[in-house]
């Protein structure tokens, strides 16, 4: 930590802000200029003391942080990139992670069918809402515990693994039961509690951005998980709330790049909710693939017209089928493979 003085701070002043260092911890180390004097507090930011409280003294300007604020997540404390487990597939690494599948589970038939065609054009995962956080209290919530029933009939048909979101804590050992990896959704991206719980079932957890979530917000919200003991975490990004009207959201691709430099955690890029266009779905595939992504998770459905939720952002099985392909000059050209 950096605290700054005010000019002029007489010398019994400055003596006190570096007792006061000293008291909490640090090594105080004063730089005195002819206006101006800086003291440097040496020590470990994360386990010492906040020094935060010193810019209530009155001969304080400011108190600056050296440190980052996360550890566990940062790729100093972790220079390899992790590789999750995921039921036998891998996540992060040298492949690209391909999950499909629909908004909602809406039925048997839905669900089934859109397996198969994800399966068959080249997904290994099976995306679907069983919870669903909807805007309205009016708009589909999505089938609960029958949407899990029906996701885990998909994965014993087609050997998908499966991702789906968890809402609530009260539904975080259901969810478990079925889901090989937990999503906590944008507009739960800082429910502390939810990630702590969803942390203890020991599942890989996919993280998403949340709308209005700072890059560092989002590293501080995989550390609680981190930090909880599970080190399966994926971080999504799914576009933040920015003033344009284009897009439903803007995918905020320079967050990949930068979540790549500084964490070790695999990144996956969600198009769908990123852009809210069907029609830009495969532009931002190919630039997320570009810009470093470990995985896209994308939003198919059977009839998107006849969706029961985000209808207007969800590709058909034959475009689907035909990104898979177009998607492998990019590919090639970032040295990387589908699973
Ligand atoms: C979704 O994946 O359908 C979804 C609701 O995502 P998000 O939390 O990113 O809005
Ligand atoms: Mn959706």
């Amino acid at each position: 930590m950096i605290i700054v003085l005010k000019p002029h701070t007489p010398p019994d002043q400055v003596e006190q802000v570096i007792a006061e260092v000293a008291r909490l911890g640090y090594t105080p180390h004063a730089i005195r200029g002819a206006i101006q004097t800086v003291v440097a507090a040496i020590g470990d930011e994360t386990t010492h003391h906040t020094l935060e409280a010193l810019s209530a003294l009155p001969q304080v300007q400011k108190v600056m942080a050296v440190q980052k604020r996360y550890k566990l997540v940062s790729r100093e404390s972790h220079p390899a990139p992790t590789v999750i487990d995921v039921a036998g597939v891998p996540i992060g690494g040298s492949r690209i992670a391909l999950m499909a599948g629909p908004c909602s589970v809406e039925s048997e038939e839905q669900i089934l069918q859109t397996a198969r065609a994800v399966k068959a054009a080249g997904a290994t995962i099976l995306r679907g809402g069983a919870y669903k956080p909807r805007t309205s209290p009016y708009e589909f919530q999505g089938l609960g515990r029958d949407g899990l029933r029906l996701l885990d009939l998909a994965r014993r048909e087609t050997g998908l693994r499966i991702i789906t979101e968890v809402l609530s804590e009260n539904d975080v050992e259901a969810v478990a039961e079925v889901a090989d990896i937990l999503q906590i959704g944008a507009r739960n991206a800082q429910n502390f509690q939810l990630l702590i719980a969803a942390a203890r079932t020991g599942k890989p957890i996919l993280l998403k951005r949340g709308m209005s979530e700072r890059i560092e917000e989002w590293f501080l919200a995989a550390e609680y998980i981190l930090s909880a003991g599970n080190p399966n975490v994926m971080l999504c990004e799914r576009g933040i709330r920015t003033f344009e009207t284009y897009t439903r959201n803007t995918l905020d691709l320079a967050a990949v790049a930068i979540a790549k430099k500084e964490t070790h955690l695999p990144i996956i890029v969600d198009p769908s909710q990123g852009c809210g266009r069907a029609d830009l779905v495969p532009a931002l595939c190919a630039g997320a693939i570009a810009m470093g992504a470990d995985g896209l998770i994308i939003e198919v459905h059977p009839n998107p017209a006849e969706a029961m939720s985000d209808g207007q952002q969800q590709i058909s099985f034959d475009r689907f089928a035909a990104l898979v392909p177009e998607l492998g000059p990019i590919l090639g050209a970032v040295g990387r493979t589908f699973l």
